[in-house]
C-alpha cells in the first residue's frame, strides 16, 4: 500500500511542476517584471525540486548485488546491478547506479557479491511426501508404490500430516531458493493453507485417483471436493488452485473427461503424470494400441492448460501432440534417475518449441529432497551424457527450465519466472563467497554447476521478504522439524 501511495505523491509532485505557480502569481510574463531577479530564482528552485522528485521515485524495497540474472527475452546479466520493488511487483531492473538515481527506496538489500536471480520454479512435487523421506529407497517404482508409500499413505495422511509435511516442503524449498511449487497430493486445501503460510506460490492441483484415498473414497467425491476447493482459492495472489488426475493408469476415461471439464469451468491447470516408465507405455499399448500421450488426446484431456510431469516415454507423435497442444512438460531428472525410469527426450521437446520446467518430484524415495540447483545441474549433465554431446544442454538452457521455461509450463510467464519491470517480485540473491563458489567467471554456469541451495541467502515472494540471511521468517522451523521426528516414529511403527 506504501507503494501506491507513493506513486500518488510523486505524480502529485510532477503534477504541481506543470502548474507553474509563479507564472500565475502575477505579471511575471510581461514586458516590465517589477522583480526579474526573485522570479528567475523562484522558477529555477521549482524546476530543480520538480526534477529530483522526478528522478527520486519511491519504491519499497532496492535489492543490489554484482550480478543481477534477469532471465529476460535477450538473457541480460546485469553488472553490479540492482532490482526495484514496489508492492508485490518488480519496477525496475538496472545498473545500481541508474536504480539509486532515479529511486528512493523504503527498505534497501545491498548483497555486494551477491548473485540476484528470479526465485526457482518446481514444475511437479508432492511436498507433503517430506515426511516420507527416505522411507524405503533402491526399489522398483511398483514395489516402492505398492509395498511402502500406499500402506503408508493408508495409515497416516490426514489434513494434520498433510500440514506438518508442506511446512516442512515449502520450508527445505523457500531455503533453496524455490518461489513457487507446482504439487499434487490430498487435502490441497491444507497444502494451500500451508503455502500461504509461509508466504510461497503454488499451483497446487488436488489429487484425483481411481480408488479410496485418504481425503475421498470415490472420484465423484474428489471431483467434488476438489470444485470447493477451486471455488475457495480462486483469485488467490498467492495460490492456483488446479485440478490433478494422478495418471491415464489411475483413472477412468470418464474420470478424465470429468478432470478437464472441472479444470476448463474454472479456467485453472490440470496437473497429470504421463509416460513416466516403459511400463505405462506398454500396458497402454497393450491395451488400446496407442501410447499414453495419445490415448489422453483422443480422451480431449489436453483441450487446456497441462502440465504433464516426467515424458519420459514419448515418441515424436507424442511430442508433436504436446506442442500442439500446448501442454507444458515437467521434466525431474533426479526422480528419473533414481527410479531407473529412463531418460526424458528434453532437448528434443525444447527444440520443438515445447515448454519444459524443472521439478524435484519425490521426495519419498523418488528423490528425496527438493534441490532444484541439483535438478538444473543433472537436467544438463543427463542430457550431455545421454546424447554424447556436452554441448546439448548447455548451463543457459537448465537455469532457463528452472525460471522462465518453468513459468512457461504453468502459463504464468507474465507474471513470473524474470526480473523484468511489471512482473511479481519473486526475487532470490544467492552468495558467492563460500569455497565451491569461487573464483567466478560466469555467474550463470556457477548457478548451474557449481552453486548449492545453502547457498541461497535471501528470498522474497510477492514483494514480501520470506528467507533472510539463511533463515525462515515465516515458518518456525524448530517445531517443523521436531514434528517430522515425532511423525517418523509413528509412520515406523505403523508399517509394522
Ligand atoms: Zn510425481
Amino acid at each position: 500500500m506504501w507503494g501506491v501511495e507513493g506513486r500518488q505523491r510523486s505524480r502529485a509532485a510532477r503534477g504541481l511542476s506543470h502548474q507553474r505557480p509563479a507564472r500565475r502569481a502575477g505579471p511575471f510574463p510581461g514586458p516590465h517584471p517589477p522583480h526579474p531577479a526573485p522570479a528567475f530564482l523562484l522558477a529555477v528552485a521549482l524546476l530543480l525540486v520538480t526534477a529530483l522528485a522526478a528522478r527520486a521515485a519511491p519504491a519499497d524495497w532496492i535489492l543490489s548485488g554484482r550480478y543481477v540474472i534477469t532471465e529476460d527475452a535477450s538473457h541480460r546479466v546485469i553488472e553490479n546491478g540492482a532490482v526495484a520493488v514496489t508492492a508485490d511487483r518488480i519496477v525496475a531492473v538496472g545498473p545500481k547506479a541508474e536504480i539509486d538515481a532515479h529511486y528512493q527506496a523504503k527498505q534497501r538489500l545491498d548483497r555486494p557479491g551477491a548473485i540476484i536471480a528470479p526465485g526457482l520454479i518446481n514444475t511437479h512435487t508432492h511436498a507433503a511426501m517430506s515426511l516420507f523421506r527416505g522411507i524405503a529407497d533402491d526399489l522398483r517404482l511398483q514395489d516402492w508404490l505398492e509395498k511402502y508409500i500406499f500402506p503408508a499413505e493408508a495409515n497416516n495422511v490426514s489434513p494434520d500430516f498433510v500440514r506438518w509435511g508442506t511446512r516442512l516442503g515449502c520450508l527445505e524449498m523457500l531455503l533453496g531458493g524455490t518461489t513457487t511449487f507446482t504439487d499434487m497430493y490430498y487435502f490441497e486445501d491444507v497444502v494451500a493453507e500451508a503455502a500461504k503460510e509461509a508466504g510461497m506460490r503454488g499451483v497446487l492441483g488436488e489429487t484425483i485417483i481411481g480408488f479410496p484415498v485418504a481425503d475421498n473414497k470415490t472420484p465423484a467425491d474428489a471431483l467434488q471436493y476438489t470444485e470447493r476447493y477451486l471455488q475457495r482459492f480462486r483469485h488467490d495472489p498467492l495460490i492456483v488452485a488446479a485440478v490433478a488426475p494422478h495418471a491415464l493408469y489411475t483413472n477412468s476415461d470418464e474420470t478424465l473427461k470429468a478432470s478437464r471439464e472441472l479444470a476448463g469451468r474454472y479456467r485453472v491447470p490440470l496437473l497429470i503424470h504421463v509416460s513416466e516408465t516403459r511400463k505405462e507405455n506398454d500396458d497402454e499399448l497393450a491395451k488400446r494400441h496407442t501410447t499414453p500421450t495419445q490415448t489422453l488426446d483422443s480422451l480431449g484431456v489436453f483441450s487446456g492448460r497441462t502440465v504433464a510431469a516426467h515424458c519420459v516415454w514419448v515418441n515424436d507423435a507424442d511430442m508433436a501432440i504436446l506442442k500442439a497442444r500446448g501442454v507444458g512438460v515437467a521434466h525431474c531428472p533426479s526422480s528419473n534417475m533414481k527410479l531407473a525410469s529412463g531418460v526424458a527426450p528434453v532437448v528434443r521437446m525444447l527444440a520443438l518449441g515445447i515448454a519444459v520446467g524443472l521439478g524435484p518430484d519425490g521426495p519419498a524415495g523418488s528423490n528425496n529432497d527438493f534441490n532444484l540447483f541439483e535438478e538444473m545441474d543433472l537436467a544438463a549433465k543427463l542430457q550431455k551424457v545421454t546424447m554424447l554431446d556436452p554441448q546439448v544442454l548447455p548451463a543457459t538452457a537448465a537455469l532457463e527450465m528452472a525460471t522462465i521455461g518453468g513459468a512457461r509450463v504453468l502459463g504464468m510467464e507474465k507474471e513470473i519466472g524474470s526480473l523484468e519491470p511489471g512482473k511479481r517480485a519473486d526475487i532470490i540473491t544467492v552468495r558467492t563467497d563460500r569455497p565451491n563458489a569461487v573464483p567466478l567467471y560466469d555467474p550463470i554456469s556457477q548457478m548451474v554447476y557449481a552453486l548449492k541451495a545453502d547457498d541461497v541467502r535471501d528470498v522474497m515472494v510477492n514483494g514480501k521478504p520470506v528467507v533472510r540471511d539463511g533463515r525462515i521468517l515465516t515458518l518456525n522451523q524448530a517445531a517443523i522439524l521436531a514434528k517430522a521426528a515425532e511423525y517418523r516414529d509413528r509412520i515406523k511403527a505403523s508399517l509394522k
